[in-house]
């Protein structure tokens, strides 16, 4: 899980720095419907099994987290936010569900 650590905070400060953020720690989970989460005070939890998935839909969760550090909902802005950090919001958010549901665990 060493791997998927390095490769989430690589992508997280590459974010974190578009926005001017600040992620103050990245934890792995195994929670079944969920591929990560973020707390107000710059927390955020990711998936391990991202690590198995395209390298485009791994950097559009981290995004998603770090983007809601910013913003902690789902509004306009937060989407907003998420245009400028992956090329494709809508069709990454599409794979991702699939991918979700081609995991045993979800
Ligand atoms: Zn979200």
């Amino acid at each position: 899980m060493a791997e998927a650590l390095r490769e989430f905070h690589a992508r997280a400060a590459v974010h974190a720095a578009a926005l001017g953020v600040r992620v103050t720690r990245i934890g792995l989970s195994d929670a079944a419907t969920r591929w990560g989460s973020a707390t107000a005070d710059g927390a955020i939890r990711l998936h391990w099994r991202l690590i198995q998935l395209a390298p485009d839909l791994l950097d559009a969760v981290v995004a998603h987290e770090v983007a809601h550090l910013r913003e902690m909902n789902h509004g306009p802005r937060f989407w907003a936010l998420m245009a400028r950090l992956v090329a494709d919001p809508a069709g990454t958010r599409r794979r991702l569900r699939d991918a979700a549901a081609s995991l045993a665990p979800f």
